[in-house]
This record gives C-alpha cells, sequence and structure tokens, in this order.
C-alpha cells in the first residue's frame, strides 16, 4: 500500500459518500484523506483470527489496518463469531478499522463502510441495512453506495 493509492481509496470512498446514487441516498458532504505517510507494522502475523488478534491490531498506531486476512470479527461487545475471508473489521464507535485488499475499484466502499461502522452505523452484523444498494449493506460490491440523511449525520460529526 502507497500514499498514492491510499489516497485513490480515499477519493473513490469520498465519491461513494458524496454523490447521490438514487433512492434515500443523499449527496453527504464529507472528505476523507490521509492525514499521515502510510507505513508498515509488525504486530500480529497478519491474519485476525481472534478477539486478541483484533485488539492488537487496533492498538497500532493509525486508523486504517490493511492486513491479509481476516477470520475474525466481533459482534457489538458480547457475541462474536468466526469466519473465514472477511473484508473488513471495524469496532462501532471506535477510531480504528482493519480491512483486506479488495478489487480495486471496490477498495473505496469498502473503506467507506468499515468507517460507517467507526461512526456507529449498522451496530451489529444483522443491523446492516437491507438495502442492496446501500453503503451499509451487508456485501461489498460496485452498487453499495447509498447514503442516507441520517448516516450522512453520522458520518460528518
Ligand atoms: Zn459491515
Amino acid at each position: 500500500m502507497s500514499n498514492r493509492r491510499a489516497d485513490a481509496i480515499l477519493a473513490d470512498a469520498t465519491n461513494v459518500l458524496q454523490t447521490d446514487d438514487g433512492g434515500d441516498d443523499v449527496a453527504c458532504d464529507v472528505k476523507l484523506r490521509r492525514r499521515g505517510n502510510v507505513t508498515k507494522f509488525n504486530s500480529g502475523d497478519g491474519s485476525i483470527d481472534n478477539p486478541d488478534d483484533f485488539r492488537l491490531i487496533m492498538e497500532v498506531p493509525g486508523d486504517i489496518k490493511v492486513v491479509d486476512e481476516i477470520n475474525w470479527c466481533g459482534d457489538g461487545n458480547s457475541r462474536f463469531w468466526f469466519m473465514p475471508k472477511i473484508l473488513g473489521c471495524a469496532p462501532i464507535g471506535g477510531k480504528s478499522l482493519a480491512v483486506v485488499r479488495h478489487t480495486s475499484n471496490l477498495e473505496g466502499i469498502l473503506w467507506a463502510h468499515e468507517y460507517g461502522h467507526n461512526k456507529g452505523l449498522a451496530k451489529t452484523r444483522t443491523r446492516h441495512r437491507s438495502d442492496s444498494n446501500a453503503l451499509m449493506y451487508k456485501k461489498v460490491h460496485t452498487n453499495a453506495r447509498r447514503v442516507s440523511r441520517a448516516e450522512c449525520g453520522a458520518f460528518q460529526e
């Protein structure tokens, strides 16, 4: 991951938020940008497989942690599950998130989605939006871009 690539992903994420894609989507006036250089970290083995792995990665300085694999992601404070090949994991209301690399045209959507969790959206796995075109739908795909007025407010906080 280079600064240039991080900037491109953040520009895509910003575009997802700022563009009105129909339905209940609003053009949300939010800009995501890089605050420092992309750096490498050595905590963990690149794979998040349990709560301890996740905690360790969340403690690494910085906001967005790109890892090789995510196989565990917590659900709220108590329930959790183990499943292979998760694309991202972000504590609700937290200040950091973990993602894996993904198809280049989807990384902006993925980062915006996980950041949405940091901002308090879709508080549990089952509380993702049912609209498959919503950014906070449970799956990341090219049309998952809609951000409601209320969700925009969360992003702007
Ligand atoms: Zn999610």
